[in-house]
Formats: C-alpha cells, sequence, structure tokens
C-alpha cells in the first residue's frame, strides 16, 4: 500500500510505502527534501536526496510502488503522484525525516511543510492519497500523531476515486436540464469556472463519496443560422472533445430527427467513451412505434441506459456509468462549492426557464435574462433582473395583460430562487425588447456570451 496522511497542527506529512506497525521503525535518516508543484501551486509529489549509504537495497518495499523511483546516479528518490512533470520544484527548510524498519527497509518519511496560507487548497490534489490510521491505545504517545484530516474528507473506500468532466449532448427538449436538475437536487453546487481548472463552462458538480462529476456546458447544438446560435454550436463541439465521458440524450418517445443525427456525428467524433442516454421512458412512444434500433444506429455507443429525468428513474444507474468511465483523479473542486456568480446565474436562468414554461413556447430560446443588480438588503437578497427579447411583441407576451403574465414569472422564479439560496428574496422583473440583439456581438457580450480563445 501506499498512502499519505496529513497531521495539520504539525503541518506534517507522512508518505508511507509499507502498512504502518507501531514500533516497528528501528532506525531514522535525513534527506533534504523538495515538493512538486504543478502550475496551479499544488502538491504532486516530493523528492528526497538520498545519502551514500542508503542504497536501492533499502529501497526495495519502496520501488514496489508505480509512484516511487530511485535514481542511482543523481541519488534522488522521487515520488510522483500524477503522470505530468512538475511545473515547479520547491526545497523545503526542514530535511525529510526516513523510517526504516529492522530489515533496513525504507518504510516511510515525514515531511514539514511550511507555514503558508490555504495549505488545504495546496493539497487537493493528495486527498485520494489520504489516510487516516488507527493509533495504537496502548501507546499514548503516537495519539498525538494521529493525523488530523477532517478538513479534507478524506477517501478511506477501497475503490479509487475518480474525475472528470461529462459532457450532455442533446438538441433542445430532449430533457438536458430536467436530468441535470435531477443529478444535482434542490442543493445546486454550480459554479463558475476557475480558469486554472477548466477553460469550458462548468453547469454543475456532483460529488459522491466515490467520485467527482463536472457536466460542461453544452447548450443545445442548433443550426447557426445567427451568431448566438453558431456560438452555442461552437461551445458544444469545444466541450465535447475535452469532456472526458459524453452522454448523448434522446427522447426515445420520438424517433431520430435531422439534429439527433447531427448531434450524434459531432459526438462520434469524441474518443472519450460515449453513453447513450435514453430519456422519457415513462412516457409511451409518440407515434405508437419502437425508436431503440434507430437511437443505436446514430452510434456506435459505448453503453446505452435508459432513464426517465422527470420521474427520477435509472439515475443512479447512469451515474455509476458515468463513474466507471471516469479516469482516476482527485477532486477538482471542493465538493460544498457555491460561488456568488454561480448563483446569480442560476437565478437567472430560473427566470429563464419560466419564461419559457409559462408562456408555452410563444417566446422562442432567444429570451435572455440579465442580472442588473443583487445586493444585500436588510432582511432580503434583492435582485433586479431583466428579461431580454427580440420584438415588441414578444415583449407584451411576456408582460402580459395588466402585467398578469410577469407577475405569475415573477412568482413562480421567486419560489425557485428562495428554495435555491434558503433565503428571502425581493425580485424586481423588467422586460426589455432589444431589436436584433442576437446579431449584435456587443451585446452578445454584454450578455455574457463571451466568446473565448482555446
Ligand atoms: P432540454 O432542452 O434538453 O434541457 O430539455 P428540458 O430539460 O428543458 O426538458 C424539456 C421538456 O421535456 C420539459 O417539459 C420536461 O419536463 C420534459 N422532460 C424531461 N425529461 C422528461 C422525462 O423523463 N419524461 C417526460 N415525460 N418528460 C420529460
Ligand atoms: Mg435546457
Amino acid at each position: 500500500m501506499f498512502a499519505i496522511s496529513f497531521d495539520s497542527d504539525n503541518r506534517t506529512l507522512y508518505w508511507y510505502f509499507t502498512e504502518i506497525m507501531a514500533g516497528s521503525t528501528t532506525a531514522e535518516d535525513e534527506g533534504t527534501a523538495f515538493l512538486y508543484l504543478d502550475a496551479a501551486q499544488q502538491l504532486i509529489g516530493a523528492q528526497i536526496a538520498l545519502d551514500y549509504d542508503t542504497t536501492e537495497h533499502n529501497l526495495t518495499g519502496a520501488l514496489e510502488h508505480p509512484v516511487v523511483s530511485f535514481d542511482s546516479d543523481t541519488r534522488i528518490l522521487a515520488i510522483r503522484l500524477f503522470d505530468e512533470t512538475p511545473a515547479e520544484t520547491i526545497e523545503l527548510v526542514e530535511p525529510a525525516v526516513m523510517d526504516f524498519d529492522d530489515s533496513e527497509q525504507l518504510q516511510g518519511f515525514e515531511l514539514q511543510l511550511p507555514a503558508i496560507e490555504q495549505l488545504d487548497v495546496q493539497l487537493e490534489r493528495i486527498v485520494p492519497f489520504l489516510v487516516t490510521f488507527d493509533s495504537p491505545a496502548e501507546d499514548p504517545d503516537d495519539v498525538e500523531r494521529t493525523p488530523e484530516t477532517q478538513m479534507f474528507a478524506p477517501n478511506t473506500e477501497e475503490v479509487a476515486f475518480r474525475s472528470g468532466f461529462v459532457a450532455l449532448v442533446g438538441k433542445p427538449n430532449v430533457g438536458k436540464s430536467t436530468l441535470l436538475n435531477a443529478f444535482l437536487g434542490r442543493k445546486i453546487t454550480i459554479v463558475s469556472p476557475k480558469p486554472h481548472t477548466t477553460r469550458i463552462p462548468v453547469r454543475g458538480i456532483l460529488t459522491t463519496p466515490a467520485a467527482q462529476l463536472i457536466f460542461v456546458d453544452t447548450p443545445g447544438i442548433h443550426d447557426p443560422r445567427n451568431k448566438l446560435g453558431s456560438f452555442m454550436v461552437d461551445q458544444a463541439q469545444r466541450a465535447i472533445p475535452d469532456a472526458d465521458v459524453v452522454c448523448f440524450i434522446v427522447d426515445i418517445s420520438a424517433p431520430p430527427s435531422r439534429l439527433d443525427e447531427r448531434i450524434a456525428t459531432i459526438t462520434r467524433r469524441s474518443r472519450a467513451p460515449r453513453i447513450l442516454v435514453l430519456n422519457k421512458t415513462d412516457q409511451p412512444s409518440r407515434d405508437g412505434q419502437p425508436h431503440l434500433e434507430a437511437y443505436r444506429e446514430l452510434g456506435p455507443w459505448d453503453m446505452e441506459v435508459a432513464i426517465s429525468a422527470l420521474q427520477e428513474e435509472g439515475l443512479d444507474i447512469l451515474v455509476d456509468e458515468i463513474v466507471r468511465h471516469l479516469p482516476i483523479g482527485t477532486r477538482l473542486y471542493p465538493s460544498d462549492q457555491i460561488t456568488d456568480q454561480s448563483m446569480r446565474d442560476h437565478a437567472a436562468e430560473l427566470i429563464r426557464e419560466q419564461v419559457l414554461h409559462l408562456t408555452e413556447q410563444e417566446i422562442p430560446h432567444s429570451v435572455a435574462v440579465e442580472v442588473d443588480e443583487w445586493e444585500e438588503r436588510e432582511r432580503v437578497l434583492y435582485m433586479r433582473m431583466t428579461i431580454n427579447v427580440e420584438r415588441e411583441s414578444q415583449k407584451a407576451i411576456v408582460i402580459g395583460a395588466k402585467g398578469a403574465m410577469l407577475k405569475r414569472i415573477g412568482s413562480a422564479a421567486r419560489k425557485q430562487i428562495e428554495e435555491a439560496i434558503e433565503r428571502p428574496v425581493y425580485l424586481d422583473l423588467w422586460v426589455k425588447a432589444r431589436t436584433n440583439w442576437r446579431d449584435d456581438p456587443t451585446s452578445l457580450h454584454w450578455l455574457g456570451y463571451t466568446k473565448r480563445k482555446t
């Protein structure tokens, strides 16, 4: 076994190559220690400069671990937890203390980390290697050495932790949003993407004890009839190659359309595992015909899963299938992260949903909701939002007779926002008609649809 434990009180990291047996350490030695950091300054390994007394013979057990290597010329013992070149190697002030057992085998070593802020952030990537160990009850001295690892919620399961990006692709109305909401539940953990973790917009994060699934945003792949449309196609096409797993969502109650074929074609270009997700199984086929074969033929697919996003059926199986296809890796986001920015986006999205829902498709997808103001007031969170539509006629529909529709939209959306935020909200809702905003690049930018260089 290879494992690490962390004592946050003493800022000490213990790296073990063998099972820890109390009292079996018979000798200690010191060596200059270095940390390997990635570009985001996160710990990804360590190295120790060994003296000439320590030979390969002393490292037999340690070298059985694939992450451990030894260069007999430079006498560097390296532990690379990930298959990547460190962006930086920093020397520690304190030497590593190495433990040897009675047959002179290196059992492990101890590193003293410098006092820095956000140490827990720097140690995020090693979380899958972290363990706690039971200190022997009869040895009170050892109790003090019991690592304090609560801050990491270490994964002590036998199975390796997996994490990665999951693209949910499919034409409009097949149930992507419903599925995502069902996955994430009411407790949304939608975050704004952090530059060092991804250049793909993240829609939501599902963290389970065994895995972290990061759903990346792939807006419906539309026909690129206007700039917004082509932006979306762009985004989706870009998100697919970067995803670790691609889920192609279809509506099994209807036959595949030309748009399904197009999206399937784009999906097939991905080298990631592709899962065919047959949604709306709760609904009888609209033309009485079975469509499974037709969807299968748009593949090949690595896997198919039948679900009902609406009834929340088959979702556990789908999560298991996705996780099975994810690479082994650490959590990329803290499991409870909710940023203010994400709440704004989410609130705007909830309003947009109500507009589309309550106007019953009279208002096309061109509607965009903008956050004008977001402010903590005495007992409420005040938010002023503008619903942007394309034409005066649409504006009239959204407002409704004597403002009745806008009121319905506002009160339904407010309820949902309050549920998500878990606090009272004052929603100040406005409607604007912006002619041709969809083709105006400055307006696209202003709405947050920024095209980024890849
Ligand atoms: P998206 O455009 O792909 O994000 O699709 P939505 O999630 O917005 O869903 C479109 C419509 O399909 C909504 O009216 C959903 O309630 C409905 N829907 C989604 N999933 C299911 C399902 O499993 N069964 C049924 N019967 N309807 C569903
Ligand atoms: Mg949707």
